[in-house]
């Protein structure tokens, strides 16, 4: 029987990990306080017990580094290779846990009291690779929009995604039309 506290696919699933990973790459690539990183995991699902301190943030940013160039890879190849590497240095054997009573799920860290980067890497990981498996498509990518960095992930099956965000989307597409009117008109005779 399901436990009556069981939350898949929502809060547990690889999708809800990626995005989380997602986030976290994004919030860890300024210098966050703890206040901010815990902020960001308590959004994507994690519980309000959770306590981040400033040692969490260091091997935390560590872990983000280490993810960031799957998200800049241009093709699967480049993507699954940077992720078989992180995957044999960085994660433990596939285990299933239900700590503090979630339901039953996997994790590739070593225990569930484990260091948090190394949490965060071996999660990111599962996740990502979880989620290119199952879509045979690259996870995301880095938003081309002028001065943003913010790596995104890839919803749905639309056109290729560019953007971190309708934001980002709408001024690049406000910049290229102002470009295109101010641009000097060709002088006719
Ligand atoms: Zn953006």
């Amino acid at each position: 029987m399901v436990p009556p506290n069981a939350d898949w696919p929502v809060r547990l699933s690889p999708r809800a990990a990626a995005r989380r990973t997602a986030a976290m790459i994004n919030v860890l690539a300024g210098e966050p306080t703890p206040a901010a990183v815990r902020e960001v995991l308590l959004a994507h699902g994690e519980d309000e017990s959770l306590t981040i301190t400033d040692d969490d943030v260091e091997p935390l940013r560590r872990a983000a580094h280490e993810l960031r160039p799957i998200f800049d890879a241009d093709d699967l190849e480049t993507a699954t290779g940077l992720l078989n590497h992180l995957l044999a240095r960085h994660t433990q054997r596939l285990r299933l846990t239900a700590h503090g009573g979630t339901a039953w799920h996997v994790h590739l860290d070593r225990d569930d009291d484990g260091p948090i980067g190394e949490w965060f890497l071996a999660s990111a990981c599962l996740a990502i690779a979880v989620l290119i498996w199952d879509r045979q498509e690259l996870p995301g990518g880095v938003c081309a929009a002028t001065g943003c960095d913010q790596v995104f992930l890839a919803v749905g099956s639309g056109p290729d995604q560019r953007y971190c965000s309708r934001r980002c989307a709408t001024r690049e597409r406000v910049a290229a039309h102002r470009a295109r009117v101010s641009a000097p008109r060709p002088l006719s005779r």
